[in-house]
Order: structure tokens, then C-alpha cells, then sequence
């Protein structure tokens, strides 16, 4: 798969490596229902990477678990919030 003339894994290697949570209990990342997020939330504030990995979870729509720091319900707001302030800009300058 290639994004805009990159390929998928160079991109991915290049923030996947500088992660904080490489080498770190998947299982935090995973809470369950109801369990606290917080160990996870915390990896994530200190992580250099936070910006992309979060771009990355709600590109493709990540379902499950931590990533750049913010829950599925807080991606998917966050997302819907990204959405109303594309359409408002559009609107904008049409
Ligand atoms: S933001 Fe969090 S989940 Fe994403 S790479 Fe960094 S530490 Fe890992």
C-alpha cells in the first residue's frame, strides 16, 4: 500500500521506532471495559510520536485500545470534531 508515493511500511517504521510504548506490556494499551486507561495515557503523554500514532488510529479507524494517548470513544470524537471543522472551512471558502 503506498501513501502519497510512500509505501506503508516506511512510513509506519519511521514512527513505530521512536514509539515510547516499544517494549512495553501490550496489555496496558488494552484495557477492559470499565478498567482505567491511565498507565497507558500516561506512556503516551511522554511519547515523541503522539501526533502521528493518533493520525494513524483514526486514518484506519482503530476500534480497540490506547493509541497517541486517547481511548476509542475519544478518537472517535475527536474525529467527528475533525469532520464539522473540514465541512465548516468547505462551506467557508465556497
Ligand atoms: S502515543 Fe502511545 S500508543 Fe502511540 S506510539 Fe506513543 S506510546 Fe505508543
Amino acid at each position: 500500500m503506498t501513501i502519497v508515493g510512500q509505501d506503508l511500511s516506511v512510513v509506519l517504521e519511521s514512527w513505530h521506532e521512536k514509539a515510547r510504548c516499544k517494549g512495553w506490556d501490550p496489555e496496558i494499551f488494552y484495557p477492559d471495559r470499565g478498567v482505567p486507561s491511565a498507565s497507558a495515557k500516561a506512556v503516551c503523554r511522554e511519547c515523541p510520536v503522539q501526533p502521528d500514532c493518533l493520525d494513524y488510529a483514526i486514518s484506519r479507524d482503530e476500534r480497540f485500545g490506547i493509541w497517541g494517548g486517547l481511548s476509542e470513544r475519544e478518537r472517535r470524537k475527536m474525529y467527528r470534531e475533525r469532520q464539522r471543522s473540514s465541512i465548516r472551512a468547505r462551506a467557508h471558502f465556497a
